[in-house]
């Protein structure tokens, strides 16, 4: 940790060890997280259990308002909002175990994350005081309902191309925007919505534009995979006259807003994502074992039993990632002087410092979902694939997550991407760090003492390890390709992945330890099990993303020298899968569901 800062910043997780103690987890919510916890979790079962069938098979996109309405008067759209305008002002460990536990509402959640999320927290960190008082009130209540839109027919990932222009009119008291926005979810029944376009065509922008303002118009529903209660329309401006003062931010600074949003979209994405993989266990563990085949029940079979572990190992260590991010944001926002004006802007900014742990969980935890439904519809077969059961839906449903928010190429390219910024800048000293790996590989290695093992020592051996390839890869590549290495996008995915692996590996075995230093090892002998199935997963992936990242970098004599020392970094000693697998579901399948 930097000796000027009291929290450790974004990325700085691969320079160093971290404490257990250190680490938030799920095991640290107090009292009233989880009472608030258990009202979204009410909220699921009383308002959306028994519209499910209308809302996802029906398609009834036009549920959202009123569903939307109850979650207000339940208080479930105001946890962003400061108290000051009505809301909860909720720490971030609160917020994300809200989006874990509403992502039981299937398209809902994504009609809830549109309203209290995107929709609402550009003004609760950007607005004036005046906006915040005109507008934030009522968004927490759900009295006034509000989309985002920046996605256009011609602009998606690279969003800053937006065509949507404002011009000034020649009174200067109102933007006339002119545009169509693309994908806008809740569009159909929102009353406001944060919208960017051009000022003059090329200075990007944001405002607050109201339907009644007159020039807006709203598309047919899209015909969607999944999602299907969820409203998704286009939003057609014709000389829409904006007041000057529902500019949000400043003139050419949209971005700022654009980005800085998006980074808590993809913190509760992530957040989202575990829950959906806590679903798909619970509704898929049961069913193995009441289905009989060959005279014995589905999770009897050791390939039924390997899928259950693997799922919930991932869920686990996602789990471990995204609260051990809450965590990190909680103590950054905590340093802040709460009294402060510009208390709600300096927070936003301490969430981007925290960008590459945003983008992390948000790709980490959607392909844990991706796996958890896959797998979840393949542990049922026939049914499956049939309306019946869930798993069909959760399997269209998540296919989105890995799309919005940032495709989940965009995000593996921030990932190193901020890293090696942030080097630049002086924030982090990555490169030396990476100097100081590569060195260490040239040189002969040292073999340690021997002696009995400690509690996980040879997976916090490894996880280390996967920091210090992450690190070399990375600083080797950077050294080969410059300022050209943002154009290697094969390398930079796979320096990602590594990144990410080290970093679901450390966030499990913090867990774990932190688990074992408070209630004993043997109350922690299942994550153990699970974040022992993990490491040794991991390490086998980052050493052929390794090989690849040294095979498209160097040659010769150098590639031959960097592959040795990337086999030794690799290097671990087998461990029996079966045997995992198999103690890992008897647990899943006694607790019907997720457990640790
Ligand atoms: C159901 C739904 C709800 C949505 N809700 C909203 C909303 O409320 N508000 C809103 O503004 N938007 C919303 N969106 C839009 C969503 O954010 C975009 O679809 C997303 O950002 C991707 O943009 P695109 O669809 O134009 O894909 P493109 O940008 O065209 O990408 C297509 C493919 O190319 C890849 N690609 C693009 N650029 C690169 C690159 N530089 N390097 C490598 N690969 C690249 C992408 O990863 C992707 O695989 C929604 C979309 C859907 C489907």
């Amino acid at each position: 940790m930097s000796e000027n800062r009291a929290y450790p910043t974004g990325g700085e997780f691969l320079l160093g060890d971290t404490a257990p103690s250190e680490v938030f987890t799920p095991e640290d919510f107090n009292e009233n997280q989880r009472m608030i916890s258990q009202a979204a979790s009410d909220f699921v079962e009383q308002k959306i259990e028994p519209r499910r069938e209308e809302l996802e098979y029906q398609g009834k996109t036009e549920l959202g308002e009123p569903l939307l309405k109850e979650a207000g008067e339940m208080g479930l759209l105001m946890v962003d909002v400061p108290e000051r305008f009505g809301g909860m002002g909720a720490d971030k460990a609160t917020i994300m175990l809200i989006s874990e536990v509403i992502s039981r509402a299937g398209s809902f959640a994504v009609t809830h994350g549109a309203q209290s999320g995107i929709g609402t927290l550009p003004i609760v960190y950007f607005g004036t005081q005046a906006q915040k008082e005109k507008y934030l009130p009522r968004l927490a209540t759900g009295e006034l309902l509000t989309a985002y839109a920046l996605t256009e027919p011609g602009s998606g990932s690279d969003a800053l191309a937006a065509s949507t222009t404002a011009v000034l009119n020649d009174a200067g008291t109102h933007y006339v925007l002119n545009g169509t926005k693309q994908y806008i979810t809740n569009a159909a029944y929102a009353e406001m919505f944060i919208l960017f376009a051009k000022v003059d065509g090329d200075k990007f922008s944001c405002f607050i534009v109201e339907k009644d303002f007159g020039g807006v118009s709203i598309g047919p529903e899209e015909k969607k995979m999944g999602i299907k209660g969820s409203s998704t329309c286009q939003v057609v401006l014709e000389d829409c006259a904006v007041p000057v003062e529902n500019l949000l931010g400043e003139i050419g600074r949209g971005h700022v807003i654009a980005f800085n949003i998006l980074n808590v979209g993809r913190f509760k994405l992530g957040a989202s994502s575990v829950g959906g993989c806590k679903a798909a266990l619970a509704d898929a563990v049961p069913y193995t074992s009441e289905r009989h085949q060959f005279g014995k029940p589905l999770n009897a079979f050791g390939l039924i039993r390997r899928k259950i572990a693997d799922v919930t190992a991932r869920t686990f260590v996602s789990e471990a990632m995204v609260y051990r991010t809450a965590g990190l944001l909680d103590r950054a926002i905590d340093t802040l002087d709460k009294s402060a004006d510009d208390y709600d802007l300096q927070s936003i900014l301490k969430v981007e410092e925290f960008s590459i742990e945003c983008s992390m969980i948000k790709v980490f935890a959607t392909e844990s979902m991706a796996l958890a439904a896959e797998e979840g519809v393949q542990m049922l077969g026939g049914y499956g694939y049939c309306s019946e059961y869930p798993l069909e839906r959760y399997y269209r449903d998540e296919r989105i997550n890995r799309i919005f928010e940032g495709t989940n190429e965009i995000n593996r390219m921030i990932i190193p991407g901020m890293l090696m910024r942030k080097a630049l800048k002086g924030e982090l000293a990555l490169l030396q760090a990476a100097k100081a790996v590569a060195d260490d590989l040239l040189s002969i290695p040292s073999f340690g003492e021997m002696g009995e093992p400690s509690f996980l020592e040879e997976e916090t051996k490894i996880a280390a390890n996967l920091k210090k390839i992450a690190l070399a890869t990375l600083g080797i590549a950077a050294q080969k390709y410059g300022e050209g290495l943002k154009d290697q996008q094969e390398i930079l995915s796979d320096v990602a992945d590594i990144i990410m692996e080290a970093y679901a590996c450390e966030s499990g075995l913090l867990r774990t330890q932190k688990k074992a230093e408070t209630d004993g090892e043997e109350s922690a002998a299942l994550m153990a099990r699970m974040v022992t199935l993990y490491v040794h997963d991991a390490v086998e992936r980052c050493g052929v993303w390794g090989r690849n990242i040294l095979a498209n970098t160097l040659a010769g004599d150098e590639l031959r020298t960097m592959m040795a020392g990337l086999r030794r970094l690799a290097k671990h000693d087998p461990v029996s899968r079966a045997k995992l697998h198999g103690e890992i579901a008897e647990a899943v399948i006694e607790a019907e569901g997720y457990t640790v």
